[in-house]
């Protein structure tokens, strides 16, 4: 069977690669669509973004079909459509005991590094990792639950009550998330500031009423402004860069939580004395730990829309892509791996 592998930067060959074949408690899958992030787009124009040897199969977001199940699997069926959680975890750690699955520490992500990813005719990953979408949800949806599970998580690590006031940096597809996930948890007041015209556009499209470009308003003006100067209760960085990051903690209100939801590519600084006089909180999220039935859920209840902010590529033609998500003409790029007849 083929699959897309990556050797280095710039250099992502698919080629012919063994069967996979499933445990006792695995399933074999045939991927329908795989979404392209950051982590991707990194890996293409920079660096290895793991720790095993090259070449690896890509693709970590991903909806399949399930072609067939390991003897002692019962929870899925063959025929079904799944969303693919990609985190293989050891089940047995106090990390994995506790549900805090993205810390294990055996962790290791289909398609950045565990045998198998995405961009390919069939993988195996452990029948728990399959999660089976309810009715109503589409595969090009399905294989949009991996961000926004990870949005989903950093909004909760965040502990949003009702009555927050929040505030997003990013409308890339993690910030667009995060407005979904304040939503869906309740959380109507949200603010988001992304530079970027096109992508303002998406979240407008979405349905967020209050998008700010940094580029021609003082955001912490604005918040300021918008709280009648308590600040905000929840900040999510979704941007990653030092703007966002300074100007994040400056407008979280006393009490209120910064969460870091990016991958910072150098130091940040601060002031410590900024943050305690205020007593903010600097929460870090990473992956997911469980989202995804939640998502697939608000998903099927029609909360999640994702049509407007997303582009399809074909498997063949799925490198130019790249381009696109690297100059920000995309926003999330989906690639047809199963070929939509
Ligand atoms: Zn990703
Ligand atoms: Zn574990």
């Amino acid at each position: 069977m083929k699959a897309a592998m990556y050797y280095g930067p710039r250099d992502i060959r698919m080629e012919d690669v063994p069967d996979p074949r499933p445990g006792a408690n695995d399933v074999l899958v045939r991927p329908l669509w795989n979404g392209l992030c950051g982590t991707d787009v990194h890996q293409y124009f920079e660096a290895p973004m793991t720790p095993m040897p090259l070449p690896i199969v890509i693709g970590h977001e991903f909806s399949a079909e399930v072609l067939e199940v390991g003897a002692d699997v019962t929870r899925v069926k063959v025929g079904e459509l799944v969303a693919v959680d990609p985190l293989w975890r050891c089940g047995s750690c106090k990390h994995c005991t506790a549900s805090q699955t993205n810390l294990c520490f055996d962790m290791i992500c289909h398609g950045l590094g565990a045998p198998g990813g995405g961009i390919s005719e069939q993988t195996v990953v452990a029948a728990d990792m399959a999660r089976v979408a309810p009715e109503g949800v589409t595969p090009k949806q399905a294989a949009m639950v991996e961000p926004l599970s990870v949005a989903y998580h950093g909004v909760r690590q965040g502990r949003p009550q009702p009555g927050t006031t929040a505030v997003v940096f990013g409308g890339g597809p993690i910030g667009i998330g995060c407005f979904l996930a304040l939503r869906a948890q309740g959380v109507d007041d949200v603010i988001v500031s992304e530079p970027a015209a096109v992508r303002r556009d998406a979240l407008a499209s979405v349905g967020a009423e209050h998008v700010l470009d940094p580029g021609d308003t003082d955001v912490a003006a604005a918040v300021a402004e918008h709280t009648k100067g308590e600040g905000a209760d929840l900040t999510i960085d979704a941007a990653g860069v030092a703007a966002s990051f300074t100007t994040g903690l400056a407008v979280t209100g006393r009490r209120g939580r910064f969460v870091t939801l990016a991958a910072y590519m150098e130091p940040m600084t601060y002031n410590p004395t900024d943050l305690m006089i205020r007593e903010v909180e600097v929460v870090s999220s990473f992956s997911t730990a469980g989202e995804f039935d939640t998502v697939l859920g608000h998903m099927a209840a029609g909360e999640y829309p994702t049509e407007s902010w997303t582009e399809t590529v074909s498997l063949e033609d799925h490198l130019t892509a790249y381009d696109r998500l690297h100059d920000g003409s995309a926003i999330k790029v989906l690639v047809d791996v199963a070929g939509t007849p």
